[in-house]
């Protein structure tokens, strides 16, 4: 039976050579799109016990699809974890640390995240001295808001056992001052030292933090999302949370396979599928953020000589990516810098002779080469990619980057040229506002939040940019149920308060969900 039609409404969708037909209606059977046509056509599925909605013209399309984006770090950041996003110097955020530790004595640890240093008056990192002003007897742990860089007072360093004779993992630095001492500044790998001894969450606190991201999620008509990075831990929340029935929306989980701060490598996850959850691609770190200099790069950051880090050795890297798609999982792999996105293409190039249809995706891909893009088309591999960087992060990008370097950042019109299969996503908590639309303005933009532009010759259209956010992000992670408003589709959708094809470029990010729908129930409404 139709459970719900909805009629006079702009109907928008994005996969090829799709056209709206002069149609307006959709009906709604159960969880899934029964029919698409005009009103006229649609009326006689009305039954006494139909919903029928009168969209006043407003557009309805499919849900966002945030293709990457750490649902449980964006509810940490609204439950048990201090945010720090917003500080402006050293001296507030160690007031915000004390302020914190004051009002949650309990805490075994206090854990905090996401400075920008780059975006202070002082422009230099904060280091274990700053941080021993807010407490030198609880350990802080202070995350960048890269997530590749950390910062430790000196009881979280007493309580890891560095000291200055402790040896940077593999993949990681311990960085040392003038004194030969630990500054208290990790990267890469080397905050596995630390993260180690953190109390764990437990299954609980990580289904609180899920729920808390969803409702923020809903509200920007997200339905669909990829957590690129997921332990074991995470794993059973989520399955349980689906199991469970009370998901409400749809996951593709990406499962780490070399977790930091350990040689050793997780086992091999097996394939899971429902109607709301998909593991079926893993996740490999192969460099850091460009916003924190930690990306591998061939030339080097803009005044210095710093390279970044490669995290991955080839050989292990391939051997393990191997072992994966034998077992029919997909790889997915960060990989910002050129060195990192060099290497990777390379393992996938090599892959793609034995498993030419396996998923195979480059998360960031921030500074490709034009011989990378063209690598990419011939071997079947997609990336995921974050314009939303451009305007949260491009002042970092400035500060770091050389001009030639820049003009390759993020190079999403090149990608498309080339027919490249590229969704774009948020990254989240790495940005703090997630709304696509703000993704999707900076895909057109090129412009940092301080006005300036980034290559402007590689901004896209909106259509491009919608379809990024919507159908070519279910594609990427091997999706073909939903995506789109086809007949047959599982119906998340999503209606707003403007046509973003007809709207102004300045007032895109204004743009209003006013429903959002999941399964064919409406499960977040502005209340207009
Ligand atoms: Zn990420």
């Amino acid at each position: 039976m139709t459970n719900l039609l909805i009629h006079n409404a702009n109907l928008l969708s994005f996969q090829e050579g799709y056209n709206a037909n002069g149609n307006d209606a959709i009906a709604i059977n159960g969880n899934t799109i029964e029919a698409i046509g005009t009103y006229e056509e649609l009326k006689s599925l009305i039954q006494p016990e139909t919903q029928v909605i009168d969209a006043g013209g407003k557009t309805l399309m499919p849900g966002f699809n945030d293709s990457h984006i750490h649902i449980w770090k964006v509810g940490n950041l609204k439950t048990f974890m201090l945010d720090v996003r917003g500080v402006k110097s050293k001296d507030e955020l160690v007031q915000l640390i004390k302020d914190y530790h004051q009002k949650n004595p309990h805490l075994q640890w206090i854990t905090a995240r996401g400075f920008n240093e780059a975006a202070w008056q002082e422009k230099s990192m904060p280091t274990k001295d700053d941080l021993d002003k807010a407490s030198i007897e609880k350990p802080i742990y202070l995350i960048r808001t890269c997530a590749h860089i950390a910062v430790c007072n000196s009881k979280a360093l007493e309580m890891a056992g560095i000291d200055h004779t402790t040896v940077s993992p593999v993949g990681g630095t311990i960085q040392l001052g003038a004194d030969g001492k630990p500054t208290g500044i990790l990267n890469e790998t080397a905050l596995g030292l630390v993260t180690n001894k953190i109390p764990p969450y437990s299954i609980e606190d990580l289904k609180i933090m899920i729920r808390a991201c969803r409702e923020e999620m809903y509200q920007y008509g997200i339905t669909a999302a990829t957590d690129p990075a997921v332990d074991p831990l995470l794993i059973k929340a989520y399955k349980e949370m689906d199991v469970a029935g009370e998901l409400g929306f749809r996951l593709n989980a990406l499962p780490i396979i070399l977790p930091d701060g350990s040689n050793d490598a997780y086992p091999i996850p097996k394939p899971y599928s429902s109607d709301f959850m998909q593991i079926n691609t893993v996740k490999f770190f192969a460099d850091g953020g460009l916003s924190g200099k930690t990306s591998a790069l061939k030339k080097h950051y803009k005044n210095s000589t710093e390279q970044g880090v490669l995290r991955l050795n080839k050989d292990r890297y391939t051997q393990l990516s191997r072992q994966c798609m034998e077992k029919g999982l997909g790889v997915a792999t960060h990989a910002i810098g050129d060195a990192a996105i060099e290497m990777v293409i390379d393992v996938y190039q090599d892959l793609c002779k034995d498993f030419p249809s396996v998923i195979k995706r480059i998360e960031h891909l921030g500074l490709p080469e034009k011989k990378h893009l063209e690598s990419m088309a011939a071997n079947n591999i997609a990336c995921s990619m974050q314009t939303i960087f451009l305007s949260e992060l491009g002042k970092n990008f400035i500060q770091y980057l050389d001009d030639d370097y820049l003009n390759q950042c993020y190079p999403v019109q090149s990608v498309l040229q080339q027919d490249i299969l590229m969704a774009l996503s948020s990254d989240a908590p790495v940005v703090k506002n997630f709304n696509p639309l703000k993704g999707i303005s900076a895909a057109i933009t090129r412009s940092t939040n301080e006005g300036e532009v980034i290559a402007p010759e590689e901004s896209i259209s909106m259509a491009a940019a919608l379809k990024a956010y919507t159908i070519s992000a279910a594609t990427i992670g091997g999706e073909t149920r939903f995506g789109s408003l086809q007949n047959g589709q599982l119906a998340d959708f999503i209606l707003l308060d403007k046509n973003p094809l007809t709207t102004a470029l300045n007032e895109i990010t204004q743009i209003k969900v006013l429903k959002t729908f999941v399964d064919g129930k409406e499960v977040w409404s502005r209340g207009l």
